[in-house]
């Protein structure tokens, strides 16, 4: 992530050791003492590590080249556009490296640990600074060429509305991510508006505050929107809900779910279902080391 790096050892039973986290230096200075970071929480989860390693998947919250291992953008951490980070890692430790879009990697967590498990058809969506998601289609993982598929944050959802970081207009990200919750939060007079997000939220509509609720039901009509686009597009149908809005708990879940029903149009026999994954980095961990299996295994995901 732009913010922080967090690392651990994934046994092959999907039991998580060594998990840390360390914060990066700035996104737009120089590579070396970010990538020093990286390395530096490689190297204290791998203390944990009883056995032989089979490699290292990565989980990247930012647009990836599977194919090149390299990360092609990652908006709020510019230095780190066009890094090749599998070769880097692989290089530094000897292992084969595997690199993902974050919410790829939670989807394939979820697949071979959580919600997805035997589903034929479902969609990861990820919230929180950033926004992302991952398609699963006929029992395979899509990644659209060399891993371009999946910015949902910048699939566009207005016109003449604001410029996004990515330097283009009217993205998704600019309605749906803790950026645009956080200001609103301001504009609302909501307490500690600039560290909200939606943990916060539903403890203060628990309190009674409708100020709180309005801004919850508009977040989540904000995210339903771009949910609403997939679901005409590619009708996944399925979603799994990661990241921030996880922590509004069943509430959160329901209004989106509430939202995109009213949304996409009706249809027989189609129940669009959203439910929640995780708040945390567990899928993300679990799925980045399910991509190093796969390929080890050669399985199709
Ligand atoms: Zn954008």
């Amino acid at each position: 992530m732009p913010d922080a790096v967090r690392a651990c050892i994934v046994s092959l039973d999907g039991t998580i050791i060594g998990e840390n986290r360390i914060a990066l230096p700035p996104g737009d200075g120089p590579v070396a003492p970010i990538i020093k970071a990286v390395k530096r929480s490689m190297r204290s989860a791998l203390g944990a590590a009883a056995r032989k390693l089979l490699g290292v998947g990565v989980a990247v919250g930012g647009m990836v080249d599977t194919n090149q291992g390299s990360i092609v953008a990652m908006n709020l951490a510019p230095s780190l556009d066009g890094y090749p980070l599998a070769d880097e890692l692989g290089r530094e430790f000897g292992l084969p490296v595997r690199l993902d879009h974050h919410p790829r990697a939670q989807l394939v967590g979820d697949r071979w640990f959580g919600k997805g498990r035997g589903a034929a058809q479902f969609a990861v969506i990820y919230t929180g600074e950033v926004l992302g998601g991952a398609f699963y289609f006929d029992g395979h993982l899509y990644r659209g060429v060399n891993g371009a598929g999946g910015e949902l944050g910048h699939t566009f959802v207005q016109i003449g509305g604001e410029l996004c970081r990515c330097g283009r207009r009217d993205c998704w990200d600019t309605i749906a991510t803790l950026s645009w919750l956080r200001r609103d939060a301001q504009v609302a007079g909501l307490p500690d508006a600039g560290e909200t997000d939606s943990g916060a939220l539903k403890r203060l509509v628990v309190a009674g505050d409708s100020r709180a609720a309005e801004l919850a039901d508009r977040y989540a009509h904000n995210i339903a929107v771009g949910i609403a686009n997939v679901q005409q597009t590619l009708a996944p149908t399925h979603y799994i809900m990661h990241g921030d809005v996880v922590l509004g708990g069943a509430q959160m879940i329901e209004a989106i779910a509430t939202h995109v029903r009213r949304l996409v149009p009706s249809r027989p026999g189609l129940n669009i279902e959203i439910s929640a994954g995780e708040a945390g980095d567990r899928a993300a961990h679990l799925g980045a080391a399910g991509l190093v299996l796969s390929d080890l295994l050669q399985l199709s995901l």
